[in-house]
C-alpha cells in the first residue's frame, strides 16, 4: 500500500475525539477540497507491505486501542485496505475509517466504524457523495459535515433531515472548516465559519447534530503535520 505516514496522536474529529489513536494515513486523493489541510498526501509516500504496517501499528499501540485509517482518500486503495482493516479488527483494534464517501463503501468490513465526510458546496466538491452509501450505514457510523458558510450549513441540515440520519447512525457532526494556511495561534479565529454563529443556527433549528471542533488544531500549531 502507498502510505504517507503512520503516527500516534489524539483523535480529533468524531465522538472518539480526545482518545489516543494511531493514524494510518494513505497516499492519494481524487478530490480537491478548497480548505484541504492534507495536500501533502496527494503524492509521494512510500510502499509498505501489510505486515510492515501492522508491525508499526503494534509498536505504537501494543495493547489494542484505536486505529484510524485516513488520507487522502483511503478507499482508492480498497483491495489492500479491506484486508488490512480485517487484520486490524482480528487483532482487537477499534478501527475508524475516515472517507469522503465518494467511493462505494459496501466492502468495508462490518466491524469498522465509518466516519464519512460528506462534502458541502463550498468545499468545491459538493455532490460527490455516493448516495448508495447510505444503504451501507450502520448504527455505529458517523457522518461529518465540514462547513464554511451558511449555504454549507443549510445543505447539511437539509441532508440530515431528508435522509433521517440521526435515527440511523451514532452521530452527525457539524464542524467549522479551518483555514488551510492557519498557523500560530491555536484558536477559533482560524475557522472559516465562526463556531459561535454555527452554534446559534444549530440551536435555532434544533438540528439533530453535534457541533465538533477540530481538537488537534487547538492543541498543536494548526500547521503541524503528524499530530
Ligand atoms: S477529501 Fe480530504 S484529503 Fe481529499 S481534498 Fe478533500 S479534505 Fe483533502
Amino acid at each position: 500500500m502507498q502510505i504517507t505516514e503512520i503516527y500516534k496522536s489524539l483523535q480529533g474529529e468524531s465522538t472518539h475525539a480526545g482518545l489516543p489513536c494511531v493514524f494510518v494515513r494513505l497516499t492519494g486523493c481524487n478530490l480537491r477540497c478548497t480548505w484541504c489541510d492534507s495536500e501533502y498526501t496527494f503524492q509521494g509516500g512510500r510502499k509498505m507491505a501489510m505486515e510492515e504496517i501492522l508491525a508499526e501499528v503494534s509498536r505504537l499501540s501494543p495493547n489494542g486501542g484505536l486505529v484510524e485509517i485516513t488520507g487522502g482518500e483511503p478507499m482508492l486503495q480498497e483491495r489492500e485496505l479491506v484486508s488490512l482493516m480485517q487484520r486490524l479488527l482480528s487483532d482487537s483494534y477499534t478501527v475508524l475509517l475516515e472517507t469522503s464517501g465518494e467511493r462505494p463503501l459496501q466492502r468495508v468490513p462490518a466491524g469498522v466504524i465509518k466516519i464519512i465526510d460528506v462534502k458541502c458546496p463550498d468545499s468545491g466538491e459538493g455532490d460527490t457523495f455516493h448516495l448508495e452509501n447510505l444503504e451501507s450505514l450502520q448504527s455505529h457510523d458517523e457522518l461529518k459535515f465540514v462547513l464554511s458558510s451558511r449555504a454549507d450549513y443549510d445543505f447539511a441540515r437539509d441532508f440530515v433531515n431528508r435522509h433521517k440520519l440521526a435515527e440511523r447512525i451514532h452521530a452527525v457532526l457539524f464542524s467549522p472548516a479551518f483555514r488551510k494556511d492557519a498557523t500560530g495561534a491555536r484558536d477559533a479565529s482560524h475557522c472559516l465559519l465562526d463556531p459561535q454563529e454555527l452554534a446559534v443556527w444549530m440551536i435555532a433549528d434544533n438540528v439533530p447534530a453535534r457541533l465538533g471542533l477540530q481538537l488537534h488544531k487547538f492543541i498543536w500549531d494548526p500547521a503541524l503535520k503528524g499530530v
